[in-house]
Order: C-alpha cells, then structure tokens, then sequence
C-alpha cells in the first residue's frame, strides 16, 4: 500500500489534473504559459526546446494566489496542475498526439483577431477523438482597438473599463468565432454566460501579453477538473508513466523525461522501459519551470502524479520516447512485465515506422 497516498478522513484524495494546450501556431500558447509561470520561453530563454514536448507543474498555493480577486470560494482539492506543452510546428503531430494522450483536459487557444485555423481544426479532432473535454482560450484580446490595459484583472472586471466600440466589436468577433465552432459541430459559449458546461464548451478571453483573463482561465480549469473528473483523478497504486524524452545530461548521463500521471515513484524503484535498472534520482524543475528548459534541479524522494520528472538511472540510452515506463513492485513478476514493455516498444516503433 502507499501510505503517503491513502486519503485523509472525509477528504479526496486527488492527483493533480493534466492540461495540455493546443492550438495553431502563434494564438500564443507559449506566452500564456510564460504569462502564469512568469517565465519568458517565447522570447528565447529556452533555445533548442521547440521540437519537445513540455510540461510545467503549478502547485495550488499560485494557483489561489493568482485567482485570489476572484474571490472564488471553492476550495482546491487538487495539489495543483500540471500543464503540457507540445511543438507547434506542422510536422510534430505525433508529439501532438502523444501530449494529447496524456491529458485530462485541455486548453485550445484561438486568436481572437483569426479565428479558427487550421490547427485549431487539427487540436479539435485530437480532443473529440480522445473525448477530452476543453475550455477556448479567446486569446490576444488586447489588441482589440482602443482596448485598455487591466494587468491580470478577471475578465468582467476588465469588460467594464472598456469604450462601447470595444466592447462592440468584441462582441462582433466572438459571435464570429462561436458560429464557426458551430460549423464544426460544437457549442461554445462565454463561461460567465455558460449554464451547461459539458454540453457547451466555454469560452475564456484572455490576453498573454496584459495578462487579461488568466485568473478566470485558471479558476476554471482546477474547479471543473476536481469537481468532474474525481474518478479519474483519484489516486492508484498502480504507476502510469510514460516517457517523453531521452536525453544526455552533462552531469547526469542519459536521463529520461516523463509524465506521471497517476501513483508515485521513489528513488531506488525497480523499472522497466525496456530495460530492467533502479531509479537513482528523481528530479524536478523548480515550480512553474519549464521540464525542457536547462536549468537547477529539485531532488525528491518520492513524487506523487501528476509530474513532469527527469530520471537518471543506468541503461536509460535504451529507453524509447512514447514508451510506457513500468515499475515493479514487490509482488511483481518481473518476467511478465518486461515483456509488456516490449510490446509497447514494439508499437511504438512500428507507429514511428509508418508515419
Ligand atoms: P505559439 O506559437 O502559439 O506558442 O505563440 P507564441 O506564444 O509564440 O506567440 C506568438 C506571437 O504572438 C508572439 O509574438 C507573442 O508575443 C504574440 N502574442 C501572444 N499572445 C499575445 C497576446 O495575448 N496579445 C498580443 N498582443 N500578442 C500576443
């Protein structure tokens, strides 16, 4: 049993929800990430990282912190959210389709000056394929004409202080935007306005660059993965894993990147993928770092999901991006589970061969 991670009375026990966020090329996916980590990946701080994907992990007390003037009430329940980025170049659907696989749920991001795009059709069938619910970043809305900066105010709040001709043609494009969801087959609807989330995807305008919308952004996705996902965000003692990256650290070795999803993992934890080899350390960024970005490392003894986590191990030179990674537990059979590794092996790289 996993003591760590067995539920206080009268209190759920859930992981950290997976976001990923979508969307074509230049919406502004990165900067909205740099906007809540305060980072600034888009502008170069990270060189070399856009062919990988990424993951950051924001833990709930910046969380609270950065949605405090919406004076929400609701409680959070998760320990926080990890969010994936992938590369949003045309040819990395594969890593687009693998971050897809990860995630609970996501965040499309459409410019509100372009509408829908062709990736954003791309991200939509990624996400109805996988059944993954979203929420549509509006983004850019600053750059609507006249408009006025409210740095990192709430949304309505920001409203007001517009001129009626902004907020007229806010309207005008949003509508726009709506009906060309509609023509794809889907509801959308402003989130304030929105009663039947589930049933109509909601809309959340924000802007990177002013930070206009992002405590709203990010109120919504905790609260309404903790309060519809609580099945799936529940922990198990079985370790879901899988890796994203292998790669030669100075320092380190080959170390692995991965996603836990779900369960734990700790230092000295047998794994297989595909190789047999003991964890030796286990290693975050700091908090709202980017995974992918060089930088200082935390060392954990253990790690509850979900994270982004680099691994150094001996043997990890063998261990194949898009793979599961097994633990082996004490009642294990070692044999059986090396050979599930294989075969997941063995599809990814029959996958990596046709495409
Ligand atoms: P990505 O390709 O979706 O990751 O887009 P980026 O984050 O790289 O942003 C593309 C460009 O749009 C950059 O020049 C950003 O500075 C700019 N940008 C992103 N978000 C906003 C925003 O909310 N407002 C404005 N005015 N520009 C933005």
């Amino acid at each position: 049993g996993l003591a760590s991670s067995e539920p206080k009375e009268g209190e759920e026990n859930l992981r950290s929800p997976i976001c990923c966020i979508m969307g074509h090329v230049d919406t502004g996916k990165t900067k909205l990430l740099d906007c809540i980590r305060g980072t600034n990946v888009q502008e170069g701080e990270a060189g070399g990282i856009t062919q990988q994907i990424g993951a950051t992990y924001f833990p709930a007390e910046n969380i609270r912190e950065r949605t405090r003037e919406l004076k929400a009430d609701a409680k959070l329940k998760v320990p926080g959210l990890l969010v994936i980025d992938t590369p949003g170049h045309e040819s990395f659907t594969n890593l687009r389709s693998r971050g897809s696989s990860l995630c609970d749920l996501a965040i499309l991001v459409v410019d509100i000056m372009h509408g829908l795009e062709p990736q954003t059709i791309e991200s939509l069938n990624l996400l109805r394929m996988r059944d993954t619910e979203f929420i549509v970043a509006l983004n850019k809305v600053d750059r609507l004409y006249g408009w006025k900066t409210c740095k990192n105010a709430p949304i309505v709040k920001a409203m007001k202080q517009q001129t009626k001709d902004v907020v007229n043609e806010f309207n005008m494009r949003l509508t726009g935007i709506i009906t060309q969801f509609k023509e794809q087959g889907l509801n959308t609807e402003l989130y304030y306005k929105n009663k039947e989330m589930g049933e109509t995807f909601s809309i959340v305008p924000t802007s990177a660059i002013t930070g206009e919308g992002i405590p709203d952004l990010l109120l919504l996705l905790v609260n309404w993965a903790q309060k519809t996902m609580v099945e799936k965000l529940t922990y198990v003692d079985d370790v879901q894993c899988t890796v994203l990256e292998v790669k030669v650290i100075e320092g380190h070795g080959t170390t692995i990147d991965v996603v836990l999803v779900n369960g734990v993992l700790h230092e000295g934890d047998q794994i297989v993928g595909p190789i047999v080899t003991t964890i030796r350390a286990l290693l975050t960024p700091h908090p709202m770092k980017e995974l992918r970005v060089k930088g200082t490392y935390v060392h954990h003894k253990e790690i509850k999901a979900a994270q982004g986590i680099k691994i150094t191990a001996q043997g990890l030179e063998h261990a194949i991006a898009g793979t599961a990674l097994h633990v082996i537990g004490p009642d294990d059979d070692i044999e059986a589970i090396k050979e599930q590794a294989m075969e997941d092996m063995e599809s990814v790289l029959s996958r990596i061969d046709k495409s």
